[in-house]
C-alpha cells in the first residue's frame, strides 16, 4: 500500500498514524520527497482498506500496489536508489560505472596486470571470479578463498573496489571484506541465499536468470530487500531464446523497463550476452545508450590462454579503444563513464 501525506500535516498526528500501522504489524517505509512524503507499508496490508486510511485527515491519498514486487517497485520509492561503494556512485544517473576484469582469477600476476590495465583505462571497479559457477565439473572451477585473497591484493595494488561471486550461503563469511558481491544468473532464484545476502550490509549485484521473466527477476531482488538489503544492483546479462547464433540473447529493452518500474540502479553484462569479443564493444555502446547505470565487461590480458570465458573476453587494449569511445557515447546523454 502507498500512502501519501498531505503537505504540512501534523508532526503529532503523524506519529499517531505511524503508531497505529505499526500495532497492526505494518512495516512504514517513508520516502521524503522535496513537497511529498510517502510511505510505503509492508506486511499483511488485508488488514487496512485505502478507504479508512483516507477517511484520516493527514492522508492524501492511498493506494494498494498491484506488483508483486512492493520494496523494489518505484511507486514505492519514487527517487533512483544511487549506490555508493567508496566513492563511486551506481545509479546517480551522471555516471555509467564501468566494472571490468577476467571471468576467473587465476594467478595473482594476471589480476594484478588485468586490474592495473583496466583502472588505467577508466574502469571504477575490479571484477573477477573467484568461486565459479560452472556447466561442467571437469572444467575449472575458480581458485575459491585463494581467489578473493588475490583480488583483494589487486585492490591494494589499483584501488579499485571489487566485484565477485557468492554461490553459497556457508561462503558468506569470506565475502564480509568484498565491496560488491555478486549473485550469478544461476542462483538469481536460490530463495535461501537471496534471504542470507539480504542480512549483509554490501551492496547485491543480482544477475537475471538464464530464462527468467522480468516479474521473477523482480521478485528476487525483493527477496533480498525483504530481509534487510536495500542496495541491490540488477545486472542483465542475456537470456536464453529459441535461438544460439550468440551466447544469450541480450535484452536491451528491459534497461528503460525496469528504470521505469523499480528505483533500483540497472547494468548490463555485453560480454555473457554475446558470448562473442568482436561483438562487446558494439552492444557495450548500445547498454550505455539505453542508459544503463554501469556495465560489467570481461578483459583478459591472455584471452586464448584464459581458463574461464576466454572468447568473450577484450584485452586491454581493446578495452582501452572501447573506454574512449564509451565516453563519447555517454557524453551525448549529458554523462560521463
Ligand atoms: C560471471 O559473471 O562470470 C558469470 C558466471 O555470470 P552469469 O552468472 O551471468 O553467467
Ligand atoms: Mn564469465
Amino acid at each position: 500500500m502507498i500512502v501519501v501525506l498531505k503537505n504540512g500535516a501534523e508532526k503529532q498526528k503523524i506519529e499517531e498514524l505511524k503508531k497505529n500501522l505499526n500495532e497492526k504489524g505494518l512495516e512504514i517505509h517513508e520516502s521524503k520527497g522535496k513537497d511529498v512524503t510517502l510511505w510505503g507499508l509492508v506486511g499483511d496490508t488485508s488488514r487496512i482498506t485505502p478507504e479508512e486510511l483516507l477517511a484520516n485527515d493527514i492522508v492524501e491519498s492511498a493506494q494498494r500496489v498491484k506488483a508483486p514486487y512492493k520494496q523494489a517497485s518505484r511507486s514505492f520509492h519514487p527517487e533512483d536508489t544511487v549506490i555508493d561503494v567508496k566513492g563511486n556512485k551506481i545509479g546517480d544517473g551522471k555516471i555509467c560505472s564501468i566494472m571490468a576484469g577476467p571471468c576467473s582469477v587465476e594467478t595473482e600476476e594476471q589480476i594484478i596486470e588485468v586490474a592495473k590495465a583496466v583502472k588505467a583505462s577508466g574502469a571504477r571497479f575490479l571484477r573477477g571470479g573467484a568461486f565459479k559457477p560452472r556447466t561442467s565439473p571437469y572444467s575449472f572451477q575458480g581458485l575459491g578463498a585463494e581467489g578473493l585473497e588475490l583480488l583483494k591484493i589487486a585492490r591494494k595494488e589499483t584501488g579499485l573496489p571489487i566485484v565477485t561471486e557468492l554461490m553459497a550461503i556457508n561462503q558468506i563469511p569470506l565475502f564480509e571484506d568484498v565491496d560488491i558481491i555478486q549473485i550469478g544468473a544461476r542462483n538469481m532464484q536460490n530463495f535461501d541465499l537471496l534471504k542470507e545476502v539480504g542480512k549483509l550490509k554490501n551492496p547485491i549485484l543480482l544477475k537475471r536468470g538464464l530464462s527468467a521473466t522480468v516479474k521473477e527477476f523482480l521478485m528476487s531482488a525483493e527477496y533480498i530487500m525483504a530481509s534487510g538489503n536495500e542496495n541491490v544492483i540488477l545486472c542483465e546479462r542475456g537470456i536464453r531464446t529459441f535461438d544460439n547464433y550468440t551466447r544469450n540473447c541480450l535484452d536491451l529493452s528491459i534497461v528503460p523497463y525496469l528504470k521505469k518500474e523499480t528505483h533500483l540502479p540497472v547494468i548490463i553484462d555485453p560480454s555473457h550476452a554475446c558470448g562473442i569479443r568482436w561483438m562487446v564493444p558494439t552492444l557495450a555502446k548500445a547498454a550505455v545508450a539505453v542508459g544503463a547505470d554501469g556495465l560489467i565487461i570481461e578483459v583478459h590480458n591472455n584471452p586464448e590462454k584464459a581458463l574461464c570465458d576466454g572468447e568473450q573476453s577484450l584485452t586491454p587494449a581493446q578495452f582501452d579503444d572501447l573506454m574512449k569511445v564509451l565516453g563519447k557515447y555517454a557524453a551525448v546523454e549529458g554523462r560521463t563513464v
